[in-house]
């Protein structure tokens, strides 16, 4: 009996995420070119984080995204199974008590 096994990617790829004075919250950043400079921006007001609040700006997973309040496709809590190879606390959704 053959089994092909999922193994997930070693690093799963991540987010730019930081704070958007216009909207006041942690957002997630996009690329955008301006002045033939790259820049992160916000994706709900495209106010260019690099310019205003670059300290903020850092990556983060897909766990951490959910947390500011995005919808990830794909990532559920209830599919959430310690036995599907959800590593010990590696999705960040249980706590253990
Ligand atoms: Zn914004």
């Amino acid at each position: 009996m053959s089994a092909s096994i999922y193994s997930p990617p070693a690093e799963l790829p991540g987010f730019r995420a930081g704070h958007c004075p216009e909207c006041t919250q942690d957002v997630l950043a996009a690329r955008d070119l301006v002045e033939n400079e790259l820049v992160e921006i916000c994706v709900h007001c495209a106010c260019n984080l690099s310019r205003h609040s670059p300290e903020t700006l850092r990556w983060v997973e897909a766990p951490d995204v959910v947390e500011l309040g995005y919808f990830i496709d794909g990532l559920e809590s209830e599919s959430c199974d310690s036995n599907g190879g959800c590593r010990d606390g590696a999705c960040g959704v249980r706590q253990p008590t």
